[in-house]
C-alpha cells in the first residue's frame, strides 16, 4: 500500500469533535507500551504522527488521522496501566463505548498485542470487546524481531488459544524494526476498507 499521505485530523474527547466524513473508519488498540505507535507509524511511514503512549494523568483522547484522503485509523489509547485511577478508567470506558457503540463508519479494528508474552487478561478484555460489536479484528502480534524465529510458531500459537482468536480474525506477525509483517497487515486492512 502506497501512503502518500497522513494527517491527523483532531484528537477527539467527545463524540461532538468526530470527523463528520463518511469515509471508513479502523480502530487501533494495544496495551500502553505494546508498540502501537510504531506500528502505526511504520505503516502510514511517518516518523512520528502517532504519538507514543500517553502517560496516566493526561487527557485521555481518540486520534483520527486521514490517511491517502481515503480512510481514518483511530488511534485508541493504550489501556493497562497499573497507575490509573478509578476515575480515570471509567472515563476511558465512557470514551470507548461512545465511540464503538456508534460509530457507523468503523469497519474494523487492530489489536497490537507482543509476540514475546501471552495476551494478559485486558488483551483478552479487548479482544471481546471488539467481537461484542462484531467487528473484524486484525491481530497484530509485534516485536517479532525480539522472538527467535523456532519460538515464534509456539508464541502465535499462545496467543491464539488465551485470545479465542475467531477463525476469520487473522494473526499477523509483525515488526517496526524490520518492517516485517507490513504487507500482510495492509493486506487484511485493506480487505475491510474495500480498497
Ligand atoms: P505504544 O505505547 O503502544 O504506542 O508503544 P510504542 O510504539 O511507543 O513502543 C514502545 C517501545 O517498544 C518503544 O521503545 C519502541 O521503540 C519499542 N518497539 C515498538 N515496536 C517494536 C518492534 O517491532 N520491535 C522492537 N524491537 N521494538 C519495538
Amino acid at each position: 500500500m502506497r501512503v502518500h499521505s497522513a494527517d491527523i485530523v483532531i484528537s477527539a474527547v467527545s463524540k461532538k469533535q468526530y470527523p463528520t466524513d463518511q469515509i471508513p473508519e479502523i480502530a487501533l488498540a494495544g496495551r500502553s507500551n505494546v508498540g502501537k505507535s510504531s506500528f502505526i507509524n511504520n505503516m502510514i511511514q511517518r516518523k512520528n504522527l502517532a504519538r507514543t503512549s500517553q502517560k496516566p494523568g493526561k487527557t485521555q483522547t481518540l486520534n483520527f488521522y486521514i490517511i491517502n484522503d481515503a480512510f481514518h485509523f483511530v488511534d485508541v489509547p493504550g489501556y493497562g496501566y497499573a497507575k490509573v485511577s478509578k476515575k480515570e478508567r471509567a472515563k476511558w470506558g465512557k470514551m470507548m463505548d461512545e465511540y464503538f457503540g456508534e460509530r457507523e463508519q468503523l469497519v474494523s479494528a487492530v489489536l497490537v498485542v507482543d509476540l514475546r508474552h501471552e495476551p494478559t487478561d485486558e488483551d483478552c478484555m479487548m479482544y471481546d470487546y471488539f467481537k461484542y460489536y462484531d467487528l473484524p479484528v486484525t491481530i497484530i502480534a509485534t516485536k517479532m524481531d525480539k522472538v527467535k524465529k523456532g519460538k515464534r510458531p509456539a508464541q502465535e500459537k499462545l496467543i491464539r488459544e488465551v485470545l479465542e482468536v475467531e477463525e476469520e480474525d487473522p494473526l499477523i506477525l509483525f515488526s517496526a524494526e524490520t518492517g516485517e509483517g507490513k504487507d500482510e497487515a495492509w493486506k487484511s486492512l485493506r480487505s475491510h476498507l474495500k480498497m
